[in-house]
């Protein structure tokens, strides 16, 4: 298939695709579905090999958000059943890191839900990364606090923090349709703050939310032009109890197009299977990982994923291997995090991160609350919020797909790692 060769010569080249070649990854057919994965995975193996980098989600802070992001459980108004709480302790949170790190995460994921943090709130994690690394230094910490002030980047890159996430989530033009409270600029100028501080940028993505093939790949092109190190590809958790409970459009087979249309368009960047693997991709799970190199372990941050040990039996059963604490996960030609953008031949200055919640993994475009009042007037608030969430109730829920998380971070039971 000519776009195919085409694609994979431009992806081993570090080369951009033209929108209309990413556009036609995705219209694909289900009879050309492999060669397409073959195609990504060869330029996956050109870049990362068979290594694949596991991250661990930890939610420092879970729910009482005063955001209205329409695809996430921790929203203004949700009436869905998740864990609800204050900021773990330093050691509370170390101890959940900790079990990821054994589990074999390289990389440690910070997430508070909210706004973004007070100043106070970034003494807090600071605080927290000291702990995780003082147990070992060689985990990698991401932070995804939400939208940034000026100089908190610097704050947490100076308290060491490696990375920052903040997801773009969709394209600049129907931002609107899925969070009011915050606009995609917003989104694009924390990430922009977090890469300029030296932090390594983490920005992607939520696929499955009504969006147009063309926002998808408005959204990807945006955000290696913003020079994110890696794309977390969240695919939509409908949730009862938020607006997008209704939106099971995906299917394993458009999961795959999405994340090798990804692929061809960041070929070196670290491409994440974020929330929603096991949700939608099910039992094709394998095939993500040809053309993805990273994948959470264990549970997310409101739902629960399938058993980590799971997770090392299908990267094992599918011939990969785990990328381990001294492997490099960017090709070594790639720029470094300080301001060194996607480090692809594409040249994208910008930099950015964007994370955003997502409906499933671990981005949020969270961050933000300020502190113990401001959460309590959030909850206020959100008791009195009769919305669209209300309608999201439905009999045919798929509580048989969608499990929230009951364990780990916030409750006293063993995390799942
Ligand atoms: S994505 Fe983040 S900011 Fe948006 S509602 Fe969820 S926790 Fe709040």
């Amino acid at each position: 298939m000519d776009l195919l060769d085409t694609l994979t010569a431009k992806g081993l080249r570090r080369e951009l695709p033209t929108r209309e070649e990413a556009l036609a990854v995705l219209a694909t057919t289900d009879d050309e579905l492999l060669d397409v994965v073959a195609a990504a995975g060869r330029v996956r193996r050109q870049w990362f090999g068979r290594r694949v980098k596991l991250n661990y989600l930890v939610n420092l802070k879970s729910g009482l958000c005063p955001e209205d992001c329409n695809y996430c459980s921790q929203r203004l108004g949700s009436k869905a059943e998740i864990l609800k709480y204050t900021w773990l302790k330093p050691e509370q949170a170390a101890e959940a890191a900790a079990a990821g790190v054994a589990g074999g995460a390289k990389r440690v994921c910070l997430v508070a839900s909210g706004r973004g943090p007070t100043d106070r709130d970034i003494d807090r994690v600071a605080d927290t990364i000291a702990a995780i690394k003082d147990a070992d230094e060689k985990v990698e910490v991401c932070a995804c606090l939400g939208l940034l002030s000026d100089n908190q980047a610097e704050r947490l890159k100076a308290a060491g923090a490696d990375a920052y996430n903040h997801n773009l989530n969709t394209s600049e033009a129907t931002y609107g349709d899925i969070t009011t409270t915050h606009t995609y600029a917003d989104r694009v100028d924390t990430v922009t703050k977090a890469h300029g501080a030296g932090l390594s940028a983490c920005s992607g993505l939520i696929a499955g939310m009504g969006e147009s093939d063309e926002d998808l790949v408005d959204v990807v092109f945006a955000l290696r032009d913003l020079g994110s190190d890696s794309v977390p590809v969240n695919f939509l958790i409908p949730f009862e109890g938020t607006p997008l409970a209704k939106e099971w459009n995906l299917t394993p087979q458009r999961c795959l197009r999405i994340l090798a249309m990804v692929r061809f368009v960041c070929p070196d960047v670290e491409v994440r299977i974020a929330g929603g693997r096991e949700v939608h991709l099910r039992s094709m799970q394998p095939l993500g990982l040809h053309i993805a190199n990273s994948i959470f372990l264990g549970d997310y941050l409101t739902s629960e994923g399938q058993a980590g040990q799971a997770d090392l039996d299908m990267i094992k059963d599918a011939g990969f291997e785990i990328e381990g604490a001294d492997e490099r996960t960017l090709p070594a030609d790639r720029a470094a995090p300080a301001g060194g953008g996607c480090g692809s031949v594409c040249g994208d200055s910008a930099e950015s991160d964007g994370h955003a919640c997502g409906g499933g993994g671990c981005g949020s475009v969270c961050g933000g609350h300020a502190d113990a009042d401001a959460d309590a007037a959030a909850v206020a608030e959100a008791a009195e919020v009769v919305d669209a969430a209300e309608e999201a109730l439905t009999d045919d829920a798929r509580t048989d797909l969608v499990r929230v998380r009951r364990r780990g971070a916030g409750t006293e039971l063993a995390p799942n790692a």
